[in-house]
């Protein structure tokens, strides 16, 4: 065979240069054939997502993140990647090539019209044919791995049902790529250069329609819902009137959701990482995400029939710890959250959602204003017990004790610890009489009346009192403050008590309780814990593991902050999964007060990660994390202990009878 080579030795791309009129005329028709096929489908999902409600608070600008999203997980594929990395890898290559083959597409539909713009005999067609050549390198071995994982490796979440589909798109793609590398290695006036020209036609106008078809949609749609998602971590939209129930019907689904729901790659990656579908619940993410897809295909934006039922089952939404686990693994910009807050919120305010524990929640939120159902006066005795400060107006900080930290006995535990700390520091802080819930199970199970009531009485609270900056020792009630009450008023400044301490790290002792008393602030009337006692620090190293509450990790982007303060008490070691992997303790969503689990309880499971760490201390930052955990590790032979950070830091600091004495 006689091949075409350049002057430097490197094969030429064979591209047949002319083709007779039946050639073009059957090109032609093949290309209108093949985008008919396309339109047919892509028009009518396009139809459905545009005939989806409108978004009513989407804005589109600023659009610098936008952008940068973008350019981040769309055209580095970074996402992607950094949570699978070889798979991952193999996935950006067909992209990438899809990108370079862009042009190279261009120009060979244009040959085959007789108008082709890029030669193979000159420069710029040259070294972009060789660039292109090296993507198709890349995307062949890319395309061949991926199969072999589909189809012979078959990791559970890609679900049990071979796709044959997904097989014969596959085989095309290599066969794209096959067929253009092969060219090189043949002479253009060779008969095989015009067959192998066919075949490439062939396979890319086969490919086309059947896009919209198949997941493959995900090719066209995901750079939009990559550029278009709300731009903060799951984040749930406010209802856009009085008329406004949430996802009952389809006549809800906003355009967004609609998007999403077509751009679902079946990837599978949300359901890896779901605390409930991986401990045997029926909740499965990405199935809630196809069944908003069907409910669509068969139904469309405009029905009134309900959303959950036939396509998604009221069990499964309710079993959402809205931890964002799904959400941030997600590489195609699909946002669960709000969507199984929206689905709750429909089933809640539409009454259709009967439970005990969550209509006797609700109660205690509107009468007692904590989610544990008890009365103020509780709160108030732990006050007095401890010599809180009240918030005057003087202080710098208003500290937020939250239900867990005013009602719960280990919360108190912490919010007396961190007080000390606090007080050694110098920090002046004050608590507030009338502080209530912030609302966030109401927020997070769907009821937003309850929540408006509670977001608006604590705005005006601390209105009242000139709250400038609040301090909390929930990641729960800085996200709500924080971000949910933006509904309904301009919050104070909020942070969460690891980024104060760590801020001080270099100011904490960090062992023994042998430190002199700094600050001006010191009180010895607050009592240490009995776990934060100094006397725990064993005297060896200590291993202490730590466990990344979702929202202080996922949610806030927290990760470092915490891990000083464990490394100032002992020596910090990892749980499997941690940072942004981290697996959830089962509280959120207003899980903590729905009773018991059906399946493993998720607390357990992650407990039982913890524990086999070795560690002798698991360390939390979050009340909730801390509760979960108590009860997981009460049913243990010789568990570790479990301290929130602030105990940890505040285990060496002087005791009381310390100060007495010296
Ligand atoms: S937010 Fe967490 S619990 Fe809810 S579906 Fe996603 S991964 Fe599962
Ligand atoms: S929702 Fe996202 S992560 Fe889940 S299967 Fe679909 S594309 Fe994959």
């Amino acid at each position: 065979m006689l091949l075409s080579f350049s002057s430097s030795a490197l094969p030429i791309l064979a591209e047949p240069q002319h083709f007779s009129l039946v050639e073009k005329l059957l090109f032609a028709a093949m290309v209108v054939a093949s985008g008919y096929g396309f339109w047919r489908r892509f028009g009518l999902v396009l139809d459905k997502i545009l005939k989806s409600k409108k978004d009513a608070n989407f804005r589109l600008f600023p659009l610098g993140k936008r952008v940068w999203d973008f350019f981040w997980e769309v055209l580095c594929q970074a996402k992607v990647i950094r949570e699978r990395p070889l798979p991952g890898l193999a996935h950006a290559a067909v992209f990438w090539a899809f990108l370079a083959f862009a042009l190279v597409t261009l120009n060979h539909c244009a040959t085959g019209l007789g108008v082709g713009f890029l030669s193979p005999e000159g420069v710029i067609g040259r070294w972009y044919f060789y660039v292109a050549a090296a993507f198709a390198l890349f995307c062949a071995v890319g395309i061949a791995g991926l199969f072999v994982r589909r189809f012979l490796v078959r990791p559970k979440w890609l679900g049990e049902k071979l796709s044959w589909e997904s097989g014969f798109i596959a085989f095309l793609i290599f066969a794209l790529m096959a067929t253009y590398l092969a060219s090189f290695f043949v002479a253009d006036t060779d008969p095989a250069a015009r067959g192998l020209w066919w075949l490439h036609t062939l396979a890319l106008l086969t490919f086309l329609p059947l896009i919209p078809h198949t997941k493959h949609l995900h090719l066209v749609l995901s750079p939009a819902t990559i550029f278009l998602s709300r731009g903060s971590f799951a984040q749930i939209p406010p209802l856009s009137g009085d008329e406004d129930f949430g996802l009952v019907a389809g006549t809800d689904l906003t355009q967004l959701i609609s998007l999403q729901a077509y751009s679902c790659v079946e990837c599978g990656r949300c359901t890896e990482h779901c605390p409930a579908a991986t401990t045997g619940k029926l909740l499965n993410p990405k199935e809630i995400i196809l069944g908003v897809r069907a409910y669509l295909n068969d139904l469309g934006p405009a029905s009134d029939q309900p959303l959950l039922g036939k396509y998604n089952a009221q069990e499964a939404v309710f079993q959402c710890t809205t931890c964002g686990a799904c959400e941030f693994q997600c590489p195609v910009g699909i946002e669960h959250v709000p969507i199984l807050v929206g689905l709750r919120r429909g089933a809640v305010n539409t009454g259709e959602w009967d439970n005990d524990y969550g209509a006797k929640l609700f109660l205690a939120l509107e009468r007692g204003s904590n989610a544990l159902g008890l009365s103020a006066v509780e709160r108030d005795k732990f006050i007095q017990k401890e010599a809180l400060p009240l918030f005057d107006g003087s202080q710098e900080y208003c500290l937020w004790l939250g239900c867990m930290g005013g009602y719960d006995p280990k919360g108190r535990d912490i919010i007396s610890d961190f007080a000390r700390v606090m007080n050694y520091l110098g920090t002046s802080y004050g608590v507030l009489r009338k502080e209530k819930c912030t609302g966030d199970p109401a927020r997070r199970l769907g009821n937003d009346l309850v929540f408006q009531q509670l977001a608006e009485a604590n705005l005006e609270t601390l209105k009242q009192n000139k709250v400038k900056k609040i301090i909390s020792i929930c990641p729960h009630c800085v996200r709500t403050i924080q971000e949910d009450w933006k509904e309904y008023g301009t919050p104070p400044e909020i942070e969460h008590h690891s980024e104060f301490l760590a801020r001080f790290a270099d100011k904490l002792p960090t062992k023994g309780a042998d430190q002199p008393l700094k600050g001006t602030g010191f009180s010895p009337y607050i009592q240490p814990t009995r776990k934060s006692e100094g006397a725990l620090a064993p005297a060896a190293p200590e291993k202490i593991v730590f466990h990344d509450p979702c929202y202080l990790g996922r949610y806030r982007n927290v990760y470092d902050e915490p891990r000083q303060l464990v490394q100032l008490a002992g020596t910090l070691v990892e749980a499997p999964r941690n940072h942004e992997r981290s697996f959830c303790c089962g509280a959120g969503g207003g899980l903590a007060f729905l009773g018991e689990e059906t399946g493993q309880r998720v607390s357990h499971n992650r407990a039982e990660e913890l524990v086999a760490t070795g560690a002798q201390t698991i360390a939390t930052a979050c009340p909730f994390c801390n509760t979960m955990f108590r009860d997981a590790l009460a049913e243990g032979e010789a568990p570790p202990q479990l301290l929130d950070i602030a105990q940890l830091a505040a285990r060496n600091l002087p005791t009381k009878s310390q100060i007495e004495l010296g």
